[in-house]
């Protein structure tokens, strides 16, 4: 079956409750199953810095559905939970990427995998490292070397909350 990362971000209302709903509403999907979450980070915002923080964190997936289809279910959830586009990087409740599916590579209109600016964000990296150091880009770097080549000065903190 195949194996796919989501990384999950929230600085809107009650940042935590957000990314736990959403992680229940992802397993609750038939066709998903969550495998593995990471601790959740507390992150500075990234390309538009007058909000508050964001909170993050990445989920491991055995999913049957096919990339475009797994975008979708996650642009659902992220519309149920009051995802309004006001700011391109701007407040959100909720923000669901598709980080790697297997190995896939993805150039198309709506989806680009492996998501084009993970490799240089460490609230992105971090907890990806944490459950998978192993998982594989298309080009058979691990996570953990990615994430040893980051150079973000953004300031980050793990605050060791498994959900
Ligand atoms: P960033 O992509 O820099 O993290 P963002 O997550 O805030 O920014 P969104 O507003 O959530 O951006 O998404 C904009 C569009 O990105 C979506 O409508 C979707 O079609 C497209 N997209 C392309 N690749 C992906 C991906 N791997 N995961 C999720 N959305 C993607
Ligand atoms: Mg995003
Ligand atoms: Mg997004």
């Amino acid at each position: 079956m195949p194996r796919a990362y989501i990384g999950l971000g929230s600085n809107m209302g009650n940042p935590v409750l957000n990314l736990e709903t959403a992680l229940k509403r992802i397993d609750g999907i038939e066709g998903i199953r969550i495998t593995a979450t990471s601790s959740v980070y507390e992150t500075e915002p990234v390309g538009y810095e007058e909000q508050a923080w964001f909170h993050n964190c990445v989920a491991e997936i055995d999913t049957l559905f096919s990339p475009e289809e797994l975008l979708c279910k996650l642009q659902e959830i992220e519309n149920e939970l009051g995802r309004v586009r006001l700011i391109r990087w701007g407040p959100r409740t909720i923000d669901l990427d598709i980080l790697l599916y297997d190995r896939a590579v993805i150039n198309t209109e709506r989806l680009i995998i492996p998501h084009p600016r993970m490799a240089e964000r460490a609230f992105v990296m971090v907890p990806l490292a944490e459950i998978a150091p192993d998982a594989e880009f298309p080009d058979g770097r691990t996570a953990a070397q990615v994430t040893e080549l980051i150079n973000d000065n953004k300031k980050f903190t793990c605050i060791h909350r498994k959900l």
